[in-house]
C-alpha cells in the first residue's frame, strides 16, 4: 500500500467564441480576498479530531488501532466472512492512507510550524506502520493465497489490484528468503543514504578563484547557477562549464546508487533497476522505454537542428560572437537565446498580462469542464478550522444532483509551503458498499502571488489547468477500490489528464474563453491568442529532444549501461556526453561537462524521468483525433470522463485503446510527438 501519493512536484517537461465578462461568483471569489471564518472549528478538512495540533498523535493512536484489527481480521478467514481478502486489503489501505494523505499534505501547506511539525510526525509513525505491513509475512501470503482461494469470486480487475498489492510488498522484499531479504533491508538503507547525499549535493555552489570571479565579474566567490541568462557568451561559456564541471563526489554517489538499486533489482528478479521500475506503466519494457525515446531523438532531430539554426542566425544577428564560440551554439547558449528568440519574433508579452487573472481563468476552467463533462464546479463555504490558510478556497464539484468531491484551492505562495505547484490527494474515491461510495478530495497548491485581482503569466495559467486537470481527474473517478482511484495509476497513465488540459489552455478558441481583459471583459483578440501560443510552441522540437536526453540517461544508468558503470568502465559523464553527442552533435558541449550531476530527479523518477514525455505523446493522440476539430464536445467529453473514471482499475495501454481505439506502441508515440511538432513550426511560420 502507498502510505501518500503526491504529482508534478514541478517536475513538468515545460515546465469558441468569444464570451464578455460575467463578473460571477467564482471570478468575484478568485479575483477578490475571503472572509475570515469565526466560530467554533470543526477540524481540517472537517475531521474533528485535527482541530489543533495534538489531534495528529489521537489520530495516530485510533489509525493503529482500527488496522491492528483489520489486520486481525484478514489473517482470520471464518466461513461467516462474505467480503473478499482483496476488499478487506483495500479497507486498510484506505483506514491508513485517509490519515497519512492529510498528514503528508498538512506537513507541506500549513503556515503554522506547531500543525506542520506535528503532521510530519504523524507522517513519520504512518510511514513506520506501513513499514511493518509491508514486511508482514503472513499479510502477504493471505493476499496471494486468496488468488486461489476464493478464486470464483475474483474479476480481472480484482487480481489485478491483488498483483498490484503484491508487487508493494514484494517492493520492500518480504518474499524473499530469510539471509536475501537482510541484504534487501541493507541496500534500501543504502539507496536511501546515496540518493539523499546525491539529491542534496546536487544545488551545491562552486568555490570561484579569484581569476574566475574576475572574468565572470562576480562579487561572490561562490557561483551558485550556471548564468545562463548572462547576454555575454564567454561569460555564459564560463559559468556553464564551471558549474557543471564533473565532480568525483557526486560521481562516487551516483554509483552507488546505482549499484545498490541495480543489485536489488537482480535480488528480485528483474535483469534491471530499468526493467523493475516499468512494472504497469503504458510500455511495459525498458527495451520499448529506449526504443520510444531513440526514436524522439532520431525523429525529432532534422526540426530540432533548424531551431539551432535559428539560433545560431540569432547569436550572429545580435553580435554575441566573440571569442571561438561565433559559428557555433553551446549548451550554454541555448537557454538565453530561445527566450530572446521569442521576444524578437513574438514581442513581449507585457500588453497582455492584463488578460490574465485568476478569476476568469477559474471560472473559464469551470465553464470548459462543465461543457465537456457536464460537471459543476460550486464555491463551498468553508466552516471554521477545515480550512489552514485565509486564502484557501473550497470547491465542490456535483455532476447533475450528484456529489462528486471536495477541491481545496490552495493558490497563494507562503515562504512556509514545500514542494513547488502540485496536486494532494488527501482522500481517494472508494466503493463502501453497493450503493454508497466515499467522495474524494484533494487539494490543488500552487505558489502565485496575492493580490486582488491576482495576475499570472501564461506559464502560469498553464499550470493551473494542468494541476484542475489532475483535480478533474481524482472527481471523476468512480473504481470499485482506493488503491487504484483517480491520479493512483502508473505516471505514465496520471499525467494524461492533466497533460491534455495544457492542449485545451494552448487553443486559441478555449485560451480566448480565459483570457479576459480585467476591466472590459473583452476576449484577448484572435491575433493576440494565435501569436502568443505561437511564441509558446516555438523551438518545442529542440527542447523536446533535450527532454528525451535527459530520460534516456535515466534509462540507460539504470539499465544497459548499469553493469558497465558498476564495473567502473565507463563513468556517468562519459555515458550522458555519449547520448547528449548522439541526439544534438552540432551543439557544443565540454566532455567533461556533468549536467547528470546536478539532476535531482535521478533520486525520485529512477528510470521512469521519460513517463512525461509517453503522457505528453499519449494526450497529443487524444488531442487530435478527439478535441482539436470541436474543444467543446459533449460526446467526446463524456467518453474521456468514463476512461478517466478507472483510474488505475484496468492497464494504461486498454484505457488508451478506449479513447483512441488502439492501443498506442512506442512508433505510435514518436509519431505523434512528431507531428505535434509539425504543427507547432506550422503555427510559428
Ligand atoms: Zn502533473
Amino acid at each position: 500500500m502507498h502510505s501518500s501519493q503526491w504529482l508534478c512536484r514541478c517536475q513538468r517537461l515545460t515546465t469558441t467564441s468569444c464570451r464578455s465578462i460575467s463578473n460571477t461568483w467564482l471570478t468575484a471569489s478568485f479575483n477578490g480576498t475571503s472572509p475570515k471564518l469565526q466560530g467554533r472549528s470543526v477540524g481540517l478538512f472537517g475531521n474533528e479530531m485535527l482541530k489543533d495540533p495534538s489531534g495528529f498523535k489521537s489520530l495516530n493512536e485510533k489509525v493503529r488501532r482500527t488496522s491492528a484489527q483489520m489486520v486481525q481480521n484478514i489473517l482470520t478467514p471464518s466461513a461467516s466472512r462474505t467480503d473478499t481478502t482483496v476488499k478487506l486489503f483495500d479497507d486498510l489501505s484506505n483506514e491508513i492512507c485517509c490519515a497519512a494523505d492529510v498528514a503528508e499534505c498538512i506537513r507541506s501547506v500549513h503556515p503554522d510550524p506547531k500543525f506542520a511539525q506535528a503532521a510530519e510526525e504523524s507522517m513519520i509513525d504512518f510511514t513506520e506502520l506501513v513499514e511493518s505491513l509491508n514486511t508482514k509475512r503472513e499479510l502477504y501470503d493471505a493476499v496471494k493465497m486468496s488468488l486461489t482461494t476464493e478464486k470464483s469470486k475474483l474479476s480481472d480487475m480484482d487480481r489485478r489490484v491483488i498483483d498490484m498489492f503484491l508487487a508493494d510488498f514484494a517492493m520492500s522484499g518480504v518474499h524473499l528468503p530469510s539471509d536475501q531479504r537482510q541484504r534487501f533491508v541493507d541496500l534500501s538503507g543504502e539507496i536511501f543514504e546515496a540518493g539523499s547525499a546525491f539529491a542534496r549535493n546536487a544545488y551545491n555552489p562552486v568555490r570561484l578563484s579569484f581569476v574566475e570571479m574576475k572574468a565572470l565579474g562576480a562579487r561572490d566567490r561562490h557561483l551558485s547557477y550556471p548564468m545562463h541568462n548572462a547576454d555575454c557568451s564567454d561569460i555564459r561559456h564560463l559559468a556553464h562549464n564551471l558549474y557543471y564541471a564533473h565532480s568525483n563526489d557526486q560521481e562516487k554517489l551516483l554509483r552507488r546508487l546505482i549499484e545498490c538499486r541495480h543489485e536489488l533489482a537482480q535480488l528480485t528478479g528483474y535483469a534491471s533497476y530499468a526493467d523493475r521500475a516499468q512494472l504497469f506503466s503504458l510500455l511495459g519494457s525498458a527495451d520499448e522505454v529506449e526504443q520510444f525515446l531513440v526514436g524522439v531523438i532520431e525523429e525529432l532531430r532534422p526540426q530540432a537542428e533548424s531551431d539551432l539554426l535559428l539560433l545560431l542566425d540569432l547569436k550572429q544577428k545580435i553580435g554575441d560572437v566573440r571569442g571561438e564560440s561565433g559559428d557555433t551554439v553551446g549548451e550554454w547558449d541555448i537557454s538565453y537565446l530561445s527566450s530572446v528568440y521569442r521576444q524578437t519574433k513574438f514581442g513581449r508579452h507585457s500588453e497582455i498580462d492584463r488578460f490574465f487573472t485568476l478569476g476568469a481563468l477559474m471560472e473559464g476552467f469551470g465553464q470548459l469542464v462543465g461543457q465537456l463533462y457536464g460537471v459543476r464546479l460550486e464555491l463551498d463555504t468553508a466552516a471554521p478550522g477545515e480550512l489552514w490558510s485565509d486564502t484557501v478556497q473550497k470547491l465542490t464539484a456535483y455532476q447533475g444532483d450528484a456529489l462528486l468531491g471536495h477541491i481545496y484551492c490552495d493558490f497563494v505562495s507562503r515562504p512556509s509551503k514545500t514542494g513547488g505547484d502540485c496536486h494532494f490527494t488527501v482522500r481517494c474515491f472508494k466503493m463502501l458498499s453497493e450503493e454508497k461510495s466515499q467522495t474524494p478530495i484533494v487539494v490543488v497548491s500552487l505558489s502565485l502571488p496575492s493580490g486582488s485581482p491576482v495576475y499570472l503569466s501564461p506559464n502560469q495559467g498553464e499550470t493551473l489547468f494542468h494541476e484542475m486537470g489532475h483535480a478533474l481527474h481524482s472527481m471523476l473517478g468512480r473504481t470499485k477500490y482506493q488503491h487504484v482511484a483517480g491520479t493512483r495509476c502508473s505516471t505514465d497513465m496520471a499525467e494524461i489528464p492533466s497533460n491534455l488540459m495544457e492542449y485545451f489552455f494552448n487553443d486559441s478558441r478555449v485560451l480566448r474563453t480565459v483570457a479576459l481583459d480585467k476591466d472590459s471583459g473583452e476576449a484577448l483578440s484572435s491575433d493576440q491568442a494565435k501569436q502568443l501560443i505561437a511564441a509558446r510552441s516555438a523551438l518545442s522540437a529542440l527542447e523536446t529532444v533535450q527532454q528525451a536526453v535527459h530520460a534516456l540517461f535515466d534509462l540507460r544508468v539504470h539499465g544497459c549501461t548499469a553493469d558497465a558503470v558498476c564495473r567502473g568502465e565507463i563513468t556517468t559523464t562519459e555515458l550522458y556526453n555519449d547520448i547528449a553527442q548522439f541526439a544534438l552533435p552540432n551543439v557544443i558541449r565540454h566532455p567533461r561537462s556533468a549536467w547528470q550531476h546536478r539532476f535531482s530527479h535521478l533520486v525520485p523518477y529512477g528510470a521512469r524521468y521519460y513517463s512525461y514525455l509517453v503522457a505528453r505523446a499519449s494526450a497529443s493522440l487524444i488531442w487530435n483525433s478527439q478535441f482539436k476539430a470541436n474543444p467543446f464536445s459533449r460526446s467526446a467529453g463524456d467518453r474521456w470522463a468514463a476512461v478517466q473514471s478507472y483510474g488505475g482499475e484496468l492497464p494504461s495501454g486498454q484505457l488508451l485503446a478506449k479513447m483512441l481505439g488502439f492501443t498506442p506502441t512506442a512508433d505510435d508515440l514518436v509519431t505523434a510527438l512528431k507531428r505535434e511538432i509539425e504543427d507547432s513550426s506550422e503555427k510559428t511560420q
